[in-house]
């Protein structure tokens, strides 16, 4: 369903001088730098698969899900999505797809929800008896029935993210890419939305391409997961295999305190309790240095948490 061969993006920005002077020599003596933001990276995406697409900030995902979306064209290689070359942006590929970005919005501000839902019906030429039974689905879904009435200026940031996949879904698209979709949201909202993204791919059989740079959210979305990092793959397999790949350590919990955690690194969790991930052949020792100051602490050893999966994954030092 998707498609992607050694897509790259390069994005050329002027190089500015800094200060006053810097301002007005670049009227005239314009220098560029070239950003890679995606370079060749290669992948395909099977018809009603889930993915998670996952990097640091500035990684290179939303400059993807654009090229893949037709919003930008790839400085080189190609990329395919339901058949489509997505930068000729065909009314048949558009009516395919969509787009929701988690700090863009397409509701217009003044008014209810339900307005713009019409005019997407408009633009997409949904036939009345098909909107009709997808509102009432996306209604369902997603709980908005106390809110479709209201501007969306008076909605909480969580029913304003609900109505806008709303107003992307409408015209049942086949693929959707979704580029943090759950940023900024309080978790009860977050597991809404989670829940239904799973939900439309397995009723609609739909294709999902979701981004974050937060592991613990998509993991509870997608098996499958794409790495990237500087604009390159690092990954592209199932999350089991990516804790087995990037993180071969041991974590260790503990409820209680001493000096003995300072001084081994240990960080604090929520509920009081801190933990630490070492190499499994340090396990030993470091329940030994822990042990003799704190002999009576409450202590397990588990699977290290996907964030710190994640980190080692792209270097300890970069967050
Ligand atoms: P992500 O979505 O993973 O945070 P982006 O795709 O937004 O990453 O950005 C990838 C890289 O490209 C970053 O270094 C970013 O600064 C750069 N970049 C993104 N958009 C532009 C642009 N319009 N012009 C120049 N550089 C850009
Ligand atoms: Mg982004």
């Amino acid at each position: 369903m998707i498609e992607v061969e050694q897509l790259t993006k390069v994005y050329r920005v002027p190089i500015r001088e800094p200060g006053i002077v810097g301002s007005v020599t670049s009227l005239w003596r314009r220098e560029y730098k070239e950003v890679r933001a995606v370079d060749a990276i290669d992948f395909s995406v099977a018809a009603g698969e889930r993915v998670g697409f996952l990097g640091p900030n500035g990684a290179g995902k939303t400059t993807t899900l654009k090229m893949l979306t037709g919003l930008l064209h790839p400085s080189a290689g190609s990329c395919r999505v339901a058949g489509w070359k997505p930068q000729d942006r065909q009314r048949d590929f558009l009516r395919t797809i969509t787009l929701v970005m988690g700090q863009k919005q397409q509701l217009i501000w003044d008014l209810p929800a339900i307005e713009t839902f019409a005019l997407n019906k408009a633009l997409f030429d949904i036939p009345s008896k098909q909107y009709a039974e997808t509102l009432s689905e996306l209604t369902k879904l997603l709980s908005l029935q106390e809110f479709l009435h209201q501007p969306v200026r008076n909605l909480s940031l969580g029913q304003r993210m609900r109505c806008e996949l709303a107003a992307a879904l409408l015209h049942r698209p086949k693929v959707l890419f979704l580029d943090e979709p759950t940023i900024g949201m309080d978790v009860e909202v977050q597991a809404i939305v989670r829940q239904f993204i799973i939900e439309y791919n397995q009723r609609y059989e739909a294709t999902i391409m979701l981004t974050s740079h937060d592991m613990a959210d998509v993991a509870r979305m997608v098996r499958r997961v794409i790495l990237i990092d500087r604009g390159v793959v690092r990954y592209d397999g199932s999350l089991e295999g990516l804790s087995r790949e990037f993180g071969s350590g041991r974590t260790l919990v503990v409820r209680g305190n001493g000096p003995v955690l300072d001084r081994l690194g240990f960080s604090l969790m929520e509920d009081d309790k801190r933990r630490l991930t070492i190499s499994p052949d340090r396990v030993n020792e470091v329940l030994g240095d822990i042990l003799r100051e704190l002999p009576q602490v409450e202590l397990t050893v588990v699977d290290p948490p996907l964030d710190d999966v994640l980190r080692r994954a792209f270097g300890e030092k970069r967050e």
